[in-house]
């Protein structure tokens, strides 16, 4: 698995921001020219590279500098770690704002917790360091529970830096009519608000979600966002609870909130309450296809983009793999052995790295 994290020393206290810069140049494609950022390579040992930065030399441990020209790192010095904020070589570089939450999705691959760090001055300062047009992913928790630090971050970094965009999922219960000026405000083709929406019936969603009224509260947001003129992205993960009701679903999607930019069907990810809950949650599409080519199907004809995320592609009918593109993130992307001879390996989302083989899709094999 590719780290995120890397083993540092440096005598610094404060955590601080660098990006690391190999010693053939600096990358300048930001500014034009080196800032207080920048750390650049001065020596390469058996296990660890020496930068030069602001903050005084820093060691880094057990990686190649070749392959973390352009990172931009958060430097922890007293955990002796360095977290990969920005990965230059990478297309999947999210920052997990926070950890805390007020839904309980049964299958949430990161499980709220209570505490919380204010990290958003050190996420701006990585983002204007990013490489120009990346696109940013922003998660939790929910985000949208620091509005104002959230809003204030996208204001700044995309003024500054027109080239990025931002991919925000947040559960969509906090938007209101105050926030209307503020969305106007933001570049529309900038960012893309993934909102998960798991059934047409309030009932399911509600229970899916762990939380009374989300459904409605869910509806008022979408509103909101529709009337600002923001790019949305329905999320629905396939579930035993509510595979049946995609049709349905895509019924109401047509009807309720057409203006969405894309519905995205999702597979489950086995970790967090996900693991917990697998064997209740799971939804093998590989031996039943019926009501998700339904669904996609019927918003497809209204006019609606339909893409199905995280799906291995040798368990999706022929005529719809154009619609699954390689959605797990590099990080945690794995293929096991029987994918070897595959001539989709390179183009498929393959299984997320603690994906369980032994409960899984009957369906899988080369193609
Ligand atoms: S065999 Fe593996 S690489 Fe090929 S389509 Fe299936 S999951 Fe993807």
């Amino acid at each position: 698995m590719i780290p995120l994290r890397l083993k540092i020393a440096t005598q610094r206290g404060e955590p601080f921001i660098v990006r690391l810069n190999d010693d053939r140049h600096f990358l300048d494609a930001t500014y034009g020219r080196m800032t207080a950022f920048d750390a650049q390579l001065e020596d390469v040992t058996a296990n660890a590279a020496l930068y030069a930065t602001n903050h005084g030399p820093l060691h880094i441990y057990d990686t190649d500098p070749t392959e973390t020209h352009g990172d931009v790192l958060f430097v922890v010095p007293d955990r002796k770690i360095a977290h990969r904020f920005i990965r230059a070589n990478s297309r999947h570089n999210t920052f997990l704002v926070t950890e805390r939450c007020d839904q309980l999705c049964v299958m949430c691959s990161q499980p709220p917790k209570e505490n919380h760090t204010d990290m958003f001055p050190h996420f701006e300062a990585a983002a204007l360091l990013t490489e120009t047009g990346k696109t940013i992913g922003i998660s939790g928790g929910e985000p949208l529970l620091y509005k104002d630090e959230l809003f204030g971050l996208l204001e700044r970094v995309l003024t500054a830096r027109p080239d990025l965009r931002f991919h925000i999922l947040t559960n969509g219960q906090h938007f209101c009519e105050e926030d209307a000026g503020a969305l106007s405000a933001l570049p529309r083709d900038s960012i893309l608000w993934g909102i998960p929406l798991y059934s047409h019936k309030s009932a399911t969603h509600d229970e899916i979600v762990g939380k009374q009224g989300a459904h409605g509260r869910l509806m008022q947001s979408l509103a909101i966002l529709a009337r600002t003129g923001s790019a949305i992205e329905l999320r629905t993960v396939v579930m035993q609870p509510n595979a049946a009701q995609l049709p349905s679903l895509a019924r109401f999607i047509s009807s309720h909130v057409p203006f969405i930019s894309v519905w995205a069907i999702m597979q489950l990810e086995n970790i967090g309450y996900g693991r917990q809950n697998w064997d209740q949650l799971f939804f093998d599409n590989s031996v039943d296809f019926a009501p998700i080519a339904s669904a996609m199907n019927l918003v497809r004809a209204r006019g609606i983009e339909a893409r199905l995320y995280n799906f291995p592609l040798c368990t999706v009918p022929f005529e719809y793999r154009e619609l699954a593109p390689q959605t797990i993130s590099d990080w945690k992307r794995a293929y096991p052995d029987i994918c070897e001879p595959c001539s989709m390996k390179t183009e498929c989302s393959g299984f997320f790295e603690w994906h369980p083989h032994n409960k899984s899709y009957e369906g899988v094999r080369p193609i």
